[in-house]
């Protein structure tokens, strides 16, 4: 981290203010020049505050040289983190997890016909929301505990891992038995329930929030490895822009800046990135090509019926070509 010093500041007022750093063990350089003086700070700086340094009125300005993340930072950690629920199921390490199933699980008939639809094409993990947070307070919240327990049946009958949204740390205990607890968008800023999500010991795929950085992101990941859980999966889906053609815009960017700067694994979701089947096929390709580990894709039996994200959503047809294509590019993309 490096500061700049105001012009007329005093040899005083730097010793007070190097206490502070001292305090937090870390080192002070000072470079004294013609017009200003810059402190070099040195150590690990993750528990320094830059708007505090930013408040004190001899300061001028601040940068930091290091990122703020330290678990999730591949600097610290250079070699992969891979997920490996067992069975085949694995998120990193070279292969490519498709994750796939309907935006709401809606009844019994529907996620296990739906399961082994994806199974067969191929899916590794199965998708559905029980717990949904929708725009609207009339709009379809969801088959909640019931829903779980259908996503556990449909986990009995084709062995395929289920993945899930939480919505409230309160929930936590109808989560025991989800392989990966999924954090919607919408609450990737949800501290309480991130610090919550690091006490447990289970994958969690955290979803990045609409309007999110990519450094946002990881800093919500640090949130749930700092408490203690190291299986995190970073997951791109789309962030709002000015464009209205599509629901949101998937910024293919993120992928290889995610992949360099932490070791977790990445995730694309290109349903609610394009917010359109008929985009869905070719986001996923160029997401395998910047180096996604896994995506999650919606299917739908009966798209034009669902009771949630229709437009978005595959028919398992639709979604078995797409799995069939991407299968054959992973060699080329992820040189097995
Ligand atoms: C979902 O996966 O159905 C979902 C609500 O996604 P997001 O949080 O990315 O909007
Ligand atoms: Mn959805």
């Amino acid at each position: 981290m490096i500061i700049v010093l105001k012009p007329q500041v005093t040899e005083q007022q730097i010793a007070e203010f190097s206490r502070y750093f001292a305090d937090h063990g870390v080192r002070v350089n000072k470079w004294v020049g013609e017009q200003s003086t810059v402190l070099g700070l040195l150590g690990d700086t993750t528990g320094i505050d830059t708007d505090y340094i930013l408040a004190q009125s001899i300061v001028e300005d601040v940068r930091r040289v290091q990122e703020p993340y330290k678990k999730a930072n591949r600097k610290f950690h250079p070699d992969d983190t891979v997920i490996d629920l067992g069975n085949g199921a694995k998120i990193g390490g070279g292969s490519l997890a498709l994750i796939a199933g309907p935006c709401s699980v809606e009844s019994e008939e529907q996620i296990v016909q739906l399961a082994k639809d994806v199974k067969a094409a191929g899916a590794n993990f199965l998708r559905g929301g029980a717990f949904k947070p929708r725009t609207s307070p009339y709009a379809f919240q969801g088959l909640r505990a019931e829903g779980l327990e259908l996503l556990r049946h449909a986990r009995r009958e084709t062995g395929l891992p289920i993945v899930t949204e939480i919505m409230s740390a309160s929930h936590l205990v109808l989560f025991e038995d989800v392989d990966v607890i999924q954090v919607g968008a919408r609450n990737m800023q949800n501290f309480e329930l991130l610090k919550e999500l690091g006490k447990v010991d289970k994958p969690i795929l955290l979803k990045r929030g609409l309007s999110s950085t990519i450094e946002e992101l990881l800093m919500s990941a640090e949130y749930i490895m700092a408490s203690g859980n190291e299986k995190v999966i970073l997951c791109e889906r789309g962030i709002r822009t000015f464009e209205t053609m599509t629901r949101n815009t998937l910024d293919i960017s993120a992928i290889p800046l995610l992949k360099k700067l932490s070791h977790l694994p990445v995730v694309v979701d290109p349903s609610h990135a394009g917010g359109k089947a008929e985009l869905v096929p070719a986001l996923s390709l160029a997401a395998l090509a910047a180096g996604a580990d896994g995506l999650i894709i919606e299917v739908h039996n009966d798209p034009p019926h669902a009771l949630s994200d229709g437009a978005q959503s595959l028919t398992p047809e639709q979604f078995a070509e797409l799995a069939k294509h991407l299968r054959e590019l992973e060699p080329v993309f992820k040189g097995q």
